[in-house]
Parts: structure tokens; sequence; C-alpha cells
């Protein structure tokens, strides 16, 4: 029997629960807050917000990142825009539809509370970021623009053009900024944490490897809380930058922090196809261009043939002999379906052999008949950026009118294919954004909490502000109401000089093991063990050769790796080895919960539990729960721990984007 994991979600119908929450929560004592000391490992959007806010709040607080400033953070990459409930275009949005779109796009596994209360503090991002100076698109009357994004019929995305990350971040920063000004901040770059130290049972702080210098140091506090992002660069190729990793994140989850839905990862429908075995990273288009762009695959077979041979263009192709098959699948909800369904649907067509480049593996994406309809000029102010990074990369500009056929304009499509982008799981938090070890919280992408199998476009960053401007702050004063009264921790308890020692021997083994691979070599490998086996469609089978395929290929890393130089000073190789001995705790974990899973949901799709339709078929009766994995040791499976989910305000059903 498997243990049962209590979120503490107070009682109560779904839409009271965050006030009940707030009307009864502890608040830390004014004076107090001056005595408490808070690490924030990261200074993405979660982070940063989150380390700004508890030091305007009168809290000391200790913030690190590994890029040599906050402004570099992955959430920079962040494109399309965030989501808010404000119902600015009058179209019938409300707190309770964000709710429950987020609810049914995640497929039915998140917890429900918590999506209330995402949904609910949403329209307070948005009041924060433009009295912060977040310059987001505007109508022409002066009033905040939306544009829609996948999983909803309504248009509640604000954006800054392309780049809506970059300006949120900025903001972000610029309250953090401020906090260091006022001595309220410590602020630490190019700092990587490498344990959390556990002492009496509870996180009291961190050994982080100075990355300049080389040198391990001991950090100290009443509570940490980690930010540091997915873990989707175990697949080696994603739309993540190439600095993300799970190190600290799987290293609190070798401490007891127990690791929830690792299976659920996000694959992006309109990323630019992989074209070569010596590609490192892979870009994302936004999927903001579903709004205009129709995404389609020739009808007939030898159409598609003499696209991979080379031996036509998708121009050449009339709009009758083109399948916009996500149009003709899903009419309620067209391009704009989920992205768990389109990169299926995606991955369906080219596996029936009608893919649209040399590999087969692309799909096109196409503004013909918008810049038809509303002129080249307007699709530029919308997506100029995004068309000018395709013809970067693939020396195509979208716009180009490259045909005429009777009388119907057709410019050049993109081709996009899915891509690993964002992951759903992580660290296991309750109803606080506290993990199962007293005093560590998790927050932003690297915890679990709101997105059940699949995340909708442009949640994530509602979900990191959300966390780190809203909820944490008050919900960490719970746990730090009662810190005061005792005695500061020392960096000299053992258990500080404990961890700091472990660590130094994982440096010294990792550069002593003197072999001939690189960690890119083996990192690759692993990444196509992870596409291949634990990727888009996943069988038992599968699972299980990955599995072994993975610890065989740990075993080599283990004998066989070669990292360069020593310890001291800077060494990006034996950083990247650190990250990659994670991966591979991580990759295998991916694999545990995907074989424990025995039905197909949002972004865990197994091939065994499909519709006829080859639609993804949830089993609701045996895996209604959050799985949760506790660590039991380097090359043991893991324990599964179940939190069942319970819901009061939304009817479980399947998912329906056709009508
Ligand atoms: C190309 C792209 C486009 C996207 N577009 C959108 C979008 O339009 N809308 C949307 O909602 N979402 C989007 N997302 C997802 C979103 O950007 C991320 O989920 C989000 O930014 C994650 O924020 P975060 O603060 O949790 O983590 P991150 O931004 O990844 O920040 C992690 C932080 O942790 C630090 N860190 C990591 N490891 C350590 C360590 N061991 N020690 C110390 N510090 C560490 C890093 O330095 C960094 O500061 C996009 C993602 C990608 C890849």
């Amino acid at each position: 029997m498997a243990k049962v994991l209590d979120s503490k979600i107070p009682a109560g119908p779904v839409p009271e629960k965050w006030k009940e929450y707030k009307a009864h929560q502890r608040l830390v004592n004014p004076k107090n807050k001056l005595k408490l000391d808070v690490i924030v490992v990261g200074t993405g959007l979660a982070g940063a917000s989150a380390a700004a806010s508890l030091g305007e709040m009168g809290f000391n607080v200790i913030n690190l990142c590994i890029q040599d400033s906050p402004r570099r953070a992955h959430s920079i990459a962040a494109q399309g825009g965030i989501n808010a409930a404000k119902c600015y275009q009058n179209d019938g949005d409300s707190v309770y539809r964000l709710f429950y779109d987020t609810v049914k796009g995640g497929d039915y596994r998140a917890r429900e509370a918590n999506v209330y209360r995402l949904a609910e503090v949403s329209n307070n991002i948005i009041d924060q970021c433009v009295a912060q100076g977040v310059p987001f698109a505007r109508e022409y009357g002066g009033m905040l623009a939306n544009r829609s994004f996948g999983g909803a019929q309504v248009s509640r995305t604000f954006y800054a053009k392309g780049q809506t990350g970059q300006q949120l971040l900025l903001g972000a920063y610029s309250s953090l900024s401020c906090q260091v000004q006022a001595g309220k901040v410590k602020l630490y770059t190019r700092y990587e944490m490498e344990d959390v130290v556990i002492v009496d049972g509870r996180a009291r702080g961190i050994i982080a490897k100075n990355l300049v210098t080389g040198k391990l140091e001991r950090f100290s506090a009443n509570a940490v809380v980690i930010a540091t992002g997915g873990y989707g660069n175990t697949y080696f190729l994603s739309t993540n930058a190439m600095g993300c990793n799970c190190t600290a994140a799987v290293q609190c989850y070798r401490k007891g922090a127990y690791f929830a839905n690792p299976s659920y990862v996000q694959i992006h429908p309109t990323c630019i196809p992989v074209h070569g075995d010596k590609q490192s990273k892979l870009t994302l288009m936004s999927e903001s261009l579903r709004n205009d762009g129709r995404i389609w695959v020739p009808k007939k077979i030898e159409d598609a043939k003499a696209l991979q041979a080379g031996t036509k263009q998708g121009w050449e192709i009339p709009e009758e002999d083109r399948d916009y098959y996500l149009e003709r699948r899903y009419p309620a909800f067209g391009n704009l379906v989920p992205r768990d369904v389109a990169s299926r649907a995606a991955k369906e067509r080219c596996d029936k052999g009608f893919g649209v480049n040399n590999t087969g593996l692309a799909v096109f994406l196409d503004f013909s008949e918008s810049i038809n309809r509303l002129g080249l000029d307007i699709i530029m102010q919308r997506y100029g950026n995004l068309f000018e990074m395709y013809e970067e990369i693939t020396d195509v500009f979208p716009g180009d009118l490259a045909n005429e056929i009777n009388g119907v304009k057709y410019y050049k499509p993109m081709m996009i294919y899915p891509a690993i982008h964002y992951t759903m799981g992580g660290i296991w938090v309750d109803y606080e954004l506290q993990t199962s070890i007293p005093g560590l919280f998790a927050i932003g992408e690297c915890n679990f909490s709101d997105h059940g199998a699949n995340r909708l476009g442009a949640s994530a960053l509602m979900q990191g502000l959300a966390d780190g401007y809203f909820v944490l702050p008050y919900t960490i004063q719970n746990y730090l109401a009662d810190q005061a009264v005792w005695p500061k921790v020392s960096t000299d308890l053992p258990e500080f000089a404990e961890a700091e020692k472990k660590v130094d021997a994982e440096l010294d083994r990792l550069l002593n093991i003197k072999g001939k691979r690189s960690v890119d070599s083996i990192h690759k490998e692993l990444g196509h063990i992870m596409w291949e086996y634990v990727g888009m469609g996943r069988t038992a089978e599968g699972l299980k050769t990955g599995l072994k395929k993975m610890h065989e290929l740990e075993k080599e890393f283990d004998e066989n790796l070669f990292v360069p130089g020593t310890k001291e000073g800077l060494n990006i190789e034996l950083d990247k080895a650190i990250h990659l001995r994670d991966f591979f705790t991580m990759g295998q974990l991916v694999a545990f919960d995907a074989l424990s899973r025995n039905e197909s949901c949002g972004g865990h799709f197994r091939e065994e539990y499909q519709t006829e339709e080859g639609e993804a078929k949830r089993d609701d009766e045996n895996y209604f729960y959050v799985g949760c994995w506790e660590y039991k040791g380097k090359g043991n499976e893991p324990e599964l721990i179940k939190e069942p989910l319970e819901y009061e305000a939304i009817k479980v059903q399947t998912r329906n984007y056709k009508n």
C-alpha cells in the first residue's frame, strides 16, 4: 500500500479556499522579519519576484544564480505572453473560466485548489507588472492588448512583442535591484547550489560553488526557496537555454524532497525542426504564431514525397490540396488546441508519411491567409521579431511572396516540428509551496504545482510570478512565524561540514575518472535514449529498454568520462558534468513514472492507451493522483507515494476540443 500524502489544502468550496487561507494564516511580526534570513536560489521570474517581494517585506534575502546577471535567467527566452483573466476583450473571460481552462488543459491531473488560486491572482500580476513599467502591447486606444493561446477560446494573453519574458524579467529585476540597493537582498551571481543542508529535519542552508573561483561556500538561513527552473535539458535537445539544469532540484530529491509527476513533460508543437546531429539546441517559434498561422501538410502522399525529395515547394501546392489537419480534427479550437494535442497530431501526420522536409519530420505553419486578409504590415507588427529569427536560422523569410495560383497569393511557409520545451513535473509542494522537507520551498517551473499533465501556453510566466509575487510571500510566513525564536544556525555545524565534504568528494570523483568521453558526447547519447524511449510516444517495453540503456550509459559516464582542468577556478566542463550526473537521475525518474502510469494523459502518452481516434485515454479509476517519488539511492527504484486528487468544482471528464 503506497503512502498517502496530505497537501494541506484548507477545507471549503474551491473559490473560498485562498480567501480562507489568507484569513487564517499567520503573519510574521514586522520586527521579527528583520531577524529572519531566507535563501532564494534562482533569479528567473519566480526567483527574482520572490526575492524582491521577501526583501520588500523586510526579510533578509540571499539570492543566487548561475549566470553573471539575474537578467540572463532562462525566463528571458519566453516569447509569447502571460495569461490573466482581465477580460479586457469583453469576450466572456473570468477567473472561473481561466481556472476551468487550466484544469481541463492539464487533463484533469492538477490540484484544483492551486489552480483556482493561480487564476485568482493572475490579474494582480498584470497590475504589478504595469506598475513596474513593463511595456505590454497596447491597442490603439491605449488599452492593454491581448492575443489567444492554445486551449482557450478567449483572448487573455498579455504580451510585449515576442519578448514578453525579457520585459517581465526586467520589471522583476528592477524591483530586485531596489532591494539590493536597500540592503535587504544580497545577490550572488555565478554561484551554483550543489546541496541543501538539513539540520534536525529542516532545511537550514545550502552549499554553493562559486563558479569563478571554484570554491565551495556555506550559506545558512531560516528557510530555503528553490526557483531553479525545469529539467527539459535531460533530453539534450530542447528549447531551453543551454544552462538550464536540474541539479538543485535533484539534490533536494536525494535529500528527501519528493519529486512529483516527472513523466509530465511538454513537447511544444512549433519548433524549428532538427536539422542534423551537430545541433546542441532547438529553437521555439512562439505559440502566438498559431493565432494567425495555419498548420498543414499535403493531402496527397505524392505531394509529400515530392516535398521530401525537394522537387516541389509548399507554395506550389494549392489550397484545395492542403490538409489543415488541426482545423479538420478539432473544429472548435482549430490551430489553437493545446500543445500536447497539436504535437501528437503533427507526429501522426509525419508517421503516416506526410512530413514536408527532407527528414519527413516537419509540418508547415503558413501565414498566407492572414497576410492576404490583414496585410504584411499588421502581421509584422505582431510577429516581426519571430519572422526575423526564423529567417536568421533557416534563411527563409515567412513574409516573402512566393507564388500566385488562381488569383490566390501564397507566401513562404515556416516548417515546424514538436520539441521538448517545458516540464510540468517537479519537486512536490503542498498548498503552501513547501516541499516534503520542512523549511524547503519550491516555486516556478521547478515545482509541480499547477499544470497537471499539460501546461497551456502563457501559463508558466503566470505561475512563476504568482508564486513569487503573491503566493510564497504569504505562505512562507506560516513557517517562518515560529522561526524567529530559534538562534541562528551556524555554518560551522557538522551538517554543513559533512555536506561540503560530500560535494567536494564528488568534484574529485568526476575529475579523476580520466576516461575518454566528453560530457557532451554522453549527454547527446542520453538525449537520444530519452527522445526515442521516453519521448512523445511511450510503451511499457520501450520504457524498460530506455531504463536499461540509461543504466548502461550511466556506467559509461562513471567509468569513461573525461573532464579537463581542475576544480580551482572556472571549469565549465566540470559544471556540465555535475549537471549530467543529475540528468541521469532525472531521466530514470521520468521513465519510472511513465512506466508506472498505465494511462495516457496530457504530455504523457502511452501508445497502449489511446482511443480509436488516437487521443489520450485516461484511467481516472486507477491514476487520479499526483505521483510522488521518494529517492532510494543510486541504481535503486524510487518509491511511489500517491497524493489523491479531489475535485469539487469541476466535473472530471474526457477532454474535448472538437466542439
Ligand atoms: C523558448 C521558450 C519560450 C517560452 N515562452 C513562454 C511564454 O511565452 N509564456 C509562458 O508562460 N512561458 C513560456 N516559457 C516557459 C517559461 O519561460 C519558463 O517556464 C519560466 O520562465 C521558468 O521560470 P523560472 O523562474 O521557474 O526558472 P528559470 O527562468 O529557468 O530560472 C532559473 C534560475 O535558477 C538559477 N539556477 C538554476 N540552477 C541553479 C543552481 N543549481 N544554483 C543556483 N542557481 C541556479 C538560474 O541561474 C536562474 O536564475 C517559454 C520557455 C521557453 C524555453
